[in-house]
């Protein structure tokens, strides 16, 4: 059963982000009204036009100024708030709170989560201090009593490199793999278009309401090595596999580079210990995406793969390389580190 306000108004902090967009355009191609918040400073101008474009209200201001946002949501009449802002930005979220609580007209906030549950996993530092943060933030949602729904949509369909905040900017190594540990550790991947679909689903459904929602596709539950092998499948070349060892990804999470060192932490938390699958989701606040919509099928890693493939060509001399690939985000080189 769905409670109906679909077309109440979403507000969309940090759709200009990663993760952002995908909900952003999901909420356009569901038809919802959608306001996206775009801060003074942004330098993501294209993305935010290309979404206007698609029929998206631009407003502007800053997700941690608290009268600017109650009378944004209070003149808007928002209903659903969703925040992507980034790891760096976690806890300006607890004015945007303080700021929902005060307008009184939102009915839905999800905030900035999108990886795992963070009050079940216990990475080691530095990824443990964003986990904390979002915890702050979920202690704020839940002491003011504003409905929320938490997404825990795990990985991004991609090659997980351990350095990369946002790896489905880069395609599967073309060089070797880097494998964790013995590369046996299973991991959900999931396509950032679905990411945003099924976050929208969830928004007016009341089945998602004050819960934790997670998302297992049983057809996206691969181990390093199968990754590897479906790679392989589909370039039609062999390539060789390096073992990253878990003291390895600790060291790199203690050199406590930001974001790369975070990314570290999380890497060995998913493929060393197994914090996406060495649990069952049976509590009374949380719920498995493919049980609330059984009929709507995710995209296959193996398409996600696919389109890897039809971003490049081969070169005369047989090399792989890259093609262009056809949205606002500049690829950066494999393997180079993308600053948040
Ligand atoms: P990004 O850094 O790519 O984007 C952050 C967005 O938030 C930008 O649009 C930025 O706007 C906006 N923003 C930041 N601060 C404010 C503010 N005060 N007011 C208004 N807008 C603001 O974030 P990510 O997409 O990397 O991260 C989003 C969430 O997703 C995080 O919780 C992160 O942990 C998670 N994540 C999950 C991944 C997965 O594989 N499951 C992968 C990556 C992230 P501007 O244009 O001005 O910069």
């Amino acid at each position: 059963m769905t409670v109906s306000i679909a077309s109440g108004r979403v507000l969309i902090v940090g759709a200009t982000g990663f993760i952002g967009r995908f909900v952003a355009e999901a909420s356009l191609d569901a038809g919802r009204p959608t306001y996206v918040l775009l801060r003074p400073t942004s330098s993501k101008s294209k993305v935010a036009k290309a979404l206007q474009d698609r029929g998206a209200t631009l407003v502007h201001g800053l997700a941690n100024d608290k009268e600017a946002m109650e009378k944004l949501l209070k003149e808007q009449q928002i209903e659903i708030v969703i925040s992507a802002v980034g790891g760096g930005q976690i806890l300006e979220q607890l004015s945007l709170i303080e700021a929902i609580k005060a307008a009184g007209t939102v009915k839905r906030f999800l905030p900035s989560e999108f990886g795992h549950d963070v009050d079940r996993a216990d990475p080691v530092e530095p990824g443990l201090s964003m986990y904390k943060e979002k915890r702050e933030v979920r202690r704020l949602i839940e002491k003011l009593a504003i409905p929320f729904t938490y997404i825990c949509c795990n990985s991004i369909a991609s090659w997980p490199y351990c350095d990369n905040t946002h790896p489905s900017h880069l395609p599967p190594p073309l060089d070797h793999f880097q494998i964790y540990g013995h590369g046996t550790v299973k991991a959900y991947f999931v396509a950032g278009s679905d990411i945003g679909k099924f976050t929208m689903k969830t928004v007016d459904d009341i089945r998602a309401l004050n819960k934790s929602v997670h998302f297992r596709p049983p057809s996206n539950c691969l181990n390093m090595n199968q990754l590897a092998s479906l790679w392989e499948t589909k370039t039609g070349r062999t390539l060789p596999r390096v073992t990253v060892t878990e003291n390895h990804l600790l060291s790199l999470a203690a050199e406590n580079r930001i974001p790369q060192s975070i990314v570290a932490s999380f890497t060995h938390d998913i493929f060393i210990k197994g914090c996406q699958v060495n649990f069952s989701i049976d509590g009374q606040n949380e719920v498995e995406v493919s049980c609330l919509y059984p009929n709507d099928p995710f995209r296959t890693l193996d398409d996600c793969f696919n389109d890897f493939l039809l971003m490049m060509n081969k070169d005369d001399d047989q090399t792989i390389k890259l093609k262009q690939i056809s949205n606002d985000h500049e690829i950066p080189t494999p393997n180079k580190p993308v600053v948040e």
